[in-house]
């Protein structure tokens, strides 16, 4: 394909080089945390009067998930929007103020890209020895380098999927169950598919996914304002009116360097040698940057070698580099915030009071209403009731303000519900029309927890013949 039909640049690949800093140490202490909570999570035994002992588990088939204490079932689906909606505030919010730190820190292709390029600098040495060997004719000992490298990144990638699974069941039977070759079709599915894609998104894709797949990277641009921050470089002081220049023992005081109007920067490259996109962060801010600041590590060592000051690559924002003041409280990021406060407000309080019960009533409409032998009109309801607690629940079905109406409810009396579970009622009742005031009478059925007291109450109608 010529270069003028080309959709896609030719990858050159990169091999970034490993650097020392706050942003470093900060990213590696997030990645630790998050793998962490990804991978042990899943094996945390967690304390419950019913279901599994397993801190957070997604129970597909009884349609229930169990996070520590909480467990949702499926009519509380609205619960993931609230999630989903406070997820995108927040990412937006933070976007506005803090630039791409979700990409450059918390995203999975970040993490997982940081591991794979910590296993190959293991396994085949430091930025200029990965070069060499990726340029040098294959030998036994660039087969072997490079075999383990991918076998290294296949086990993570393997673990990677197989956690993922256990989280949709009993972790210790179905590790057992797979590898013994009897858990179900979708646990070997899944394992396989995110164990493949983790290979080829972190081993071979890497800085192309945030480059042409991830659709963040491409909408973020329009959440930037003056005020966003960035990492930047200060080509005023890096450059100054005589450019940058690599130093020589002559220009390398800094006192020489000010005063000869020659830019901070030594050309040292260490920046772009870091950056796991590739980039020159020297050539102003580019839509590859995920903002991870190794690059920020890399200039500062660099500056404290040679004794100049700090800050030649640093965090920054439009207007800071124009000396305007920063201003963090605009209308579009107070109106974040106060999106993410009343969202998550509400999805608080809607777990905080959940009802641990639910009571469902339908009409029965075919027919809507038949006549007694006697004259009474008798109208049939259909009643689930949900037990959502940890425990069985005793519960009376009873109604209110049809007192002259005679009701038959089948199961009669009291009835148990185990934890998690539903029953349906049959209810009749039946009204004498001359004592019945309007055609569309309407009454209550009311739920009785016995164990609690609490009562739920649920409007219904009676229906007569007009
Ligand atoms: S330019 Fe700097 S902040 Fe941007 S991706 Fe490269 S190293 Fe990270
Ligand atoms: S690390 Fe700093 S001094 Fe070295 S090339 Fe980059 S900006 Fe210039």
């Amino acid at each position: 394909m010529s270069e003028q039909t080309a959709y896609v640049d030719k990858r050159i690949p990169v091999y970034p080089r490993s650097v020392k800093g706050v942003f470093r140490n900060l990213k590696t202490a997030i990645l630790i945390f998050a793998y962490g909570v990804y991978f042990i999570l899943p094996w945390l035994p967690w304390n419950r009067e019913t279901g599994p002992s397993q801190t957070v588990l997604f129970d597909i088939e009884d349609r229930r998930f169990y996070i520590f204490d909480l467990v949702v079932y499926a009519q509380d689906i609205f619960w993931l929007a609230g999630f989903l909606i406070i997820g995108a505030f927040l990412l937006f919010f933070v976007t506005g103020i803090l630039g791409r730190v979700f990409c450059g820190y918390f995203c999975f292709q970040t993490l997982w890209t940081d591991v794979f390029i910590f296993i190959e600098r293991l396994i085949q040495g430091e930025r200029n020895a990965r070069i060499k060997l990726a340029k040098s004719e294959w030998s036994a000992r660039k087969y072997f380098l490079k075999i383990s490298t991918w076998l290294a990144w296949l086990l993570v990638s393997f673990w990677t999927g197989l956690s993922f699974t256990l989280y949709w069941g009993e972790a210790g039977q179905l590790v057992i169950d797979i590898f013994t070759g009897q858990a179900p079709f979708p646990a070997y599915a899944t394992t396989l598919f995110l164990t493949l894609t983790t290979l080829v998104m972190a081993g071979l894709a890497r800085e192309q996914v945030c480059t042409y797949m991830c659709p963040y990277a491409r909408f973020q641009g329009a959440m930037f304002d003056q005020d966003t921050l960035v990492v930047a470089y200060d080509d005023i002081r890096g450059e100054r009116s005589q450019a940058r220049t690599k130093p020589t023992k002559e220009n390398l005081p800094h006192d020489f360097r000010v005063k000869n109007e020659i830019g901070d920067c030594i050309d040292c490259g260490y920046c772009v040698q870091v950056c796991p996109v590739g980039i020159d962060i020297r050539n102003g801010l580019q839509y590859q940057c995920i903002s991870c600041a190794l690059c920020i590590d890399a200039c500062n060592t660099m500056m404290d070698t040679i004794k100049y000051p700090r800050g030649l690559i640093k965090y920054t924002s439009e207007v800071q580099q124009t000396n305007k003041k920063h201003n963090w409280f605009k209308l579009k990021n107070i109106g974040y915030a106060l999106a993410l406060i009343i969202v998550s407000s509400v999805l608080v309080s809607a777990i905080l009071n959940r009802q641990g019960s639910e009571l469902h009533v339908q009409q029965i409409r075919q027919p809507l209403y038949i006549t007694l032998s006697d004259g009474y009109i008798q109208n049939r309801f259909s009643i689930k009731i949900f037990n959502k607690q940890n425990k069985p629940q005793d519960y009376a079905l009873i109604t209110s303000g049809l007192e002259h109406a005679r009701i038959e409810v089948k199961p009669s009396g009291h009835f148990t519900v185990e934890s998690g579970e539903s029953v349906t009622l049959n209810a009749r009742v039946s009204v004498d029309p001359e004592l019945v005031k309007d055609e569309q009478e309407i009454f209550q059925f009311v739920l009785v927890n016995r164990n609690s007291k609490n009562r739920i109450a649920v409007d219904a109608q009676i229906f007569l013949p007009e």
